[in-house]
């Protein structure tokens, strides 16, 4: 007998010796990190409120219980009754059985009051129908990503379930090593910025920490064959651990599947959706690029069925002798600071992914509190010594200076940006200035993937700084529903009927102007000096919104491309007022690295700055060397750190 049936052996026993007589455990079983418990008396379960919380503790496993196949109620009595025990406000708008784990999913506009006061909903369901609930929200804007990504999860739920159990096993398997040793390898994002990714290593597990991209150097991946990494082959990595979404973190992670990696990613729900629609984007581009993509969607699925999500907070075995916790990390929609716990007690690494440690609009600032850390590796995005951003209360007086003024002049705004956080970011500051009347009441029009990825944060408001999450929770004022936000989703005629139109703010991707619907928007705005473009994000060396910032006004057509209406020879003249406001960076400045480690609890004993270019590297690590006293480092591609 295998190890891992001598555990789950002795823990049924224990589990049944635990539990009341009446109660029979029918088998055990391990899948992904949890343990999952069958009973014969599920309804009996439910009665006694803190039972498995009590198990949970009693055995430090995270657990969960399920009906025994042979008890279920038929789903169409178990329908009724479920239904009757929700509130109607709730607003279900989907119950799916599945027989074969007696789970019942409820898709519900407010999960909150489907699962009741911590939890008593939920277990009146079980107590009554005897079939284990789970909740997802319904979307409040109607999200593909979100849909597609459930229905697919759906469809594959037989091949899930073995990839579960199977990474059960591996997580759960006996320690074959008596040597201790803790060792970070850098694979990329060293003295540059993009492709993120580290070799977190101990005697008994490999995991992988982001699998990112380089913009604007394709061709340009981590050092993914080096030997501490799929050098020694696919099946010697136990896990990969995704921090966020970003493609200079992501891009790769669908690759490592055509690689012939098979185990996990662990990340937060929204990093996985994002994730998905961002690298489904990447390839999307690179093939209207005339470029080979380095994979294909089906890569892109694999990697969504191996995502086993956590919530922030939670301490999950993944290894052994590894425990990851993910923390919010105040950057973009479910980034996380990622916290590994070693050994029992043995050593702590933190990876801060990027961070902004501020509160911003959207999310709270990062999380820099922990039971134990010694080991710091410290994003330096803007660690340079004079990388300071303007105040983002200087950053909107000045955006709602530039709106006010355009208006007068019957002009509209048009404003790059990127999809993902940036976007959502502004769109707060728009509704709030509108509502408090800082700003005239205008359409607020949206393009591109814009509209995308604000359905998917509103599918989430548990990610988002408190105060908005309990606007959208409890005041039933969701700001992204506000009416003065519109979809373009007629395309060009649309474009043009808004061209034509009043005066308005139109938010469109690419951020940095290098392709996308703002082409488009550029041709038809671009001529009319009334009008104002405004950049609110960085432009990039190269990018035609750098050039746009100098001072470039005669664009060749061929630059703004097939998305524009000009086409063929001849120049677009750029009429339009430019603009540009700072300060809504996703990142923390130079001042909020050095908060977020100054604050940091424990303070960390060493501290690997990456993330940034090499200058910015360098002056962060000497400066934290200096200011705080701890060992620092900036680390080159593929050095290897040894911890004690
Ligand atoms: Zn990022």
């Amino acid at each position: 007998m295998s190890t891992v049936e001598q555990q789950l052996d002795d823990l049924e026993a224990e589990i049944t010796s635990e539990l009341p007589s009446d109660i029979s455990v029918s088998s055990v079983k391990y899948e992904g990190p949890e343990l999952v418990v069958y009973t014969r008396d599920p309804k009996k379960f439910a009665q006694k409120g803190d039972l498995i919380r009590k198990l949970a503790s009693k055995l430090r496993k995270r657990i969960t219980v399920r009906p025994d196949p042979s008890v279920l109620s038929r789903p169409d009595e178990a329908r009724e009754e479920i239904m009757e025990v929700i509130p109607d406000e709730a607003g279900v708008t989907d119950l799916d059985f599945h027989a074969d784990t007696g789970e019942v999913v409820i898709e519900a506009e407010k999960p909150g009051m489907v699962i009741g006061r911590h939890g008593s909903t939920l277990r009146d369901i079980t107590k009554n129908v005897g079939w284990t609930p789970e909740v997802v929200r319904t979307p409040p804007i109607e999200s593909s990503t979100v849909s597609n990504v459930r229905s697919f999860l759906k469809q594959e739920r037989d091949d899930r379930r073995d990839i579960l159990e199977k990474v059960g096993r591996q997580i759960h398997r006996e320690e074959m090593s008596d040597d201790e040793y803790v060792r970070i390898t850098t694979l990329g994002c060293c003295r540059e910025v993009g492709r993120a990714s580290f070799i977190l290593s101990t005697p008994e597990t490999r995991i992988l920490v982001d699998c990112g991209d380089k913009p604007g150097a394709e061709g340009e991946v981590p050092y993914l064959h080096a030997p501490e990494a799929f050098g020694a082959g696919p099946e010697t990595i136990d896990a990969v651990v995704l921090t966020h979404a970003h493609l200079d973190h992501s891009a790769f992670i669908p690759l490592l599947f055509k690689y012939g990696y098979d185990g996990p990613i662990y990340c937060t729900e929204p990093t996985r959706d994002l994730m998905g629609l961002l690298t489904l984007d990447y390839l999307d581009v690179a093939a209207k690029e005339g470029r080979t993509p380095p994979y294909d969607s089906e890569q892109v699925r694999e990697a969504i069925k191996h995502t086993i999500p956590l919530e922030y907070g939670d301490v999950t075995d993944i290894a052994p002798d590894v425990k990851l916790t993910l923390h919010n990390a105040g950057h973009i929609l479910g980034s996380a600071v990622s916290h590994f716990h070693i050994g029992d007690g043995l050593y702590n690494v933190a990876f801060s992914g990027d961070i902004h440690y501020e509160d911003t609009r959207l999310f709270n600032g990062a999380v820099n509190d922990f039971p134990r850390v010694e080991t710091l590796v410290l994003e330096s995005t803007y660690g340079g010594r004079n990388d300071y951003q303007t105040d983002q209360e200087d950053s909107e007086e000045k955006l709602k200076r530039v709106i006010n003024e355009t208006y007068e002049r019957d002009g509209k705004v048009l404003i790059p940006a990127f999809a993902v956080g940036r976007s959502q970011e502004i769109m707060l500051v728009l509704e709030e200035a509108m509502r408090n009347g800082d700003i005239p009441s205008m359409p607020v029009h949206l393009d591109g993937m814009i509209w995308e990825a604000t359905a998917i944060h509103t599918t989430y408001p548990e990610y988002l700084r408190d105060e908005l999450r309990d606007r959208i929770f409890h005041e039933d004022e969701n700001p992204f529903l506000a009416d003065e936000f519109n979809h373009i989703d007629g395309g060009e005629e649309e474009r043009q009927d808004v061209a034509d139109g009043e005066p308005c703010i139109i938010l469109s991707t690419s951020g940095m102007v290098t392709g996308g619907p703002i082409m488009s928007w550029l041709s038809h705005i671009g001529p009319d000096p009334d009008s104002t473009l405004t950049f609110v994000g960085y432009q990039a060396q190269g990018t035609l919104g750098r050039r746009i910032q100098n001072g470039w006004d005669e664009i060749p057509t061929s630059e703004v491309g097939a998305m524009g209406n000009g086409g063929g020879r001849g120049t677009l003249q750029l009429n339009v007022d430019v603009e540009t406001v700072d300060g809504f960076s996703g990142h923390a400045d130079r001042a909020g690295l050095e908060n977020f480690v100054k604050t940091m609890n424990p303070r960390p004993e060493k501290v690997l700055c990456v993330h940034g270019d090499e200058r910015s590297t360098q002056d962060l690590s000497s400066a934290l060397y200096h200011d705080y006293n701890m060992r620092t480092f900036a680390p080159k591609n593929l050095e290897t750190f040894r911890f004690l």
